[in-house]
């Protein structure tokens, strides 16, 4: 593996900077507005680069593996979603490619590239999380359709979303593994309930879905009937390799470098104390062995391996990285990172919170990026995969 870029590469990092900049210059960056959602958006789709994991047969730009790097880093830094369209971009899309028939691909995959459905992952439930095998939501079969029954629990944003893929268990006595089908299930059939989960920083993400009765085509299966586990798990490796937050952890690490060298201390600034700036080079260091690690993976997805366990490694480490860049976010936010609630007392005040404005931001960021040790699988299921299939202990 070469880790130069050609020229060929560094043309089309400039190109894709004047592309950035031309829409989002820096005087005025991309912010998490709806209008400048809205641009992104457009800009991605006049281009075609809404997928840019995507083969050009089913409308992406097909890229190289460099070029998807050089994509993904340089949208990141400016705090750009690197591509549209949710769980179904990033983790249905691989699986229709692999296992969908020429149908399911022309019935789902235009909507997805497009940004017009919204999916969501009915894989979890309240006695099968972990030990997902044992996920009991029945599907039976009647004619042409299966009739489904039971429940799903943590489905993120199924309260906005079309359709969801779903496990089902279509047999039960064959080992856990054997008899789950994957089928594609839209959320408006009649039986299908969404009940909202608030979390404790009062959002709403989270649902419990109920099925009771619901009746799915056979046509929305994917694959044979009772191989949705060989699915799934591909789809979990898609799901943890793009969790490795590699991007995301470089532009904090960049800001906290910045934020710290304004910051006060002694007769300097943060960034001039020893002790901070060596824990800072050791979490950079870590983050740079760590997009090696990346690297090496997204080549070999490229030459046409899946991505595999090491998937569960990049996913655990990386995990541990973002947690702590955070953490330095809120250590060097000291007292401003304390939350600011002058509405409760003042409803509609709009007096500003006091101190940096990344401050309370960041603050939020660090809570929920604990999350990240469950979603997608545990820190403790990673290691598990990762002592079997890459060290084979
Ligand atoms: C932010 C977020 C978003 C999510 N979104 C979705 C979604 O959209 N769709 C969906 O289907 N699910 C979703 N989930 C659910 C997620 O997949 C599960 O929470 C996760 O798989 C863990 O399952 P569980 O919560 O049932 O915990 P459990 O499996 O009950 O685990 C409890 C504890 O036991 C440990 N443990 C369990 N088994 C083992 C073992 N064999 N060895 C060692 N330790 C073990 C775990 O590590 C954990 O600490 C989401 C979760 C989060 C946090």
């Amino acid at each position: 593996m070469d880790l130069d870029f050609t020229d060929v590469e560094t043309d089309f990092q400039t190109e894709v900077r004047a592309f950035l900049d031309g829409l989002f210059p820096a005087k005025s960056p991309y912010r998490e507005t709806a209008a400048d959602k809205a641009r992104w958006r457009a800009a991605l789709l006049e281009r075609s680069w809404a997928a840019f994991r995507w083969p050009v047969r089913f409308g992406g730009p097909d890229w190289t593996p460099a070029q998807k790097f050089i994509w993904e880093r340089e949208t990141t830094a400016r705090n750009l979603p690197p591509q549209l369209g949710g769980m179904g971009m990033g983790m249905l899309a691989p699986i229709l490619f692999a296992y969908g028939t020429e149908d399911q691909q022309a019935r789902f995959l235009p909507d997805i590239i497009a940004d017009r459905t919204i999916w969501c992952q009915g894989y979890s439930e309240p006695e099968a999380g972990s030990d997902l095998a044992s996920l009991r939501t029945r599907a039976e079969r009647r004619g042409d359709v299966y009739v489904v029954d039971g429940g799903k629990i943590w489905t993120s944003g199924a309260h906005h979303a079309d359709w969801m893929f779903c496990l089902t268990r279509t047999q039960t006595e064959v080992k856990p593994q054997v008899g789950i089908t994957f089928l594609l299930i839209d959320m408006r059939s009649p039986g299908v309930n969404v009940i909202p989960i608030i979390s404790l920083d009062g959002q709403h993400r989270f649902n419990r879905v109920t099925f009771d009765a619901v009746e799915v085509p056979v046509a929305n299966r994917i694959g044979e009937e009772g191989q949705g586990w060989t699915y799934a798990k591909g789809l979990l490796t898609h799901e943890r390799t793009g969790q490795a937050f590699v991007s995301m952890s470089l532009r904090m690490l960049g800001q906290i470098r910045q934020a710290a060298s304004e910051i006060p201390y002694g007769d300097s600034t943060l960034m001039r104390d020893p002790g901070f700036a060596g824990r800072l080079a050791l979490a950079e260091i870590e983050l740079k062995a760590l997009e090696m690690t990346e690297m090496r993976t997204l080549w070999e997805v490229a030459a046409g391996d899946a991505p595999g366990a090491q998937s569960s490694l990049l996913k655990l480490k990386g995990t541990e990285i973002v947690q702590r860049v955070t953490e330095f976010f809120v250590e060097i936010a000291g007292d401003y990172a304390i939350p600011w609630l002058p509405e409760i007392i003042h409803p509609g005040t709009e007096v500003k919170a006091v101190g940096p404005d990344w401050a309370q931001v960041e603050t939020l960021r660090y809570f929920e990026a604990r999350s990240a040790s469950i979603a997608g699988g545990t820190d403790e299921v990673q290691r598990n995969i990762i002592s079997k299939h890459v060290l084979k202990l």
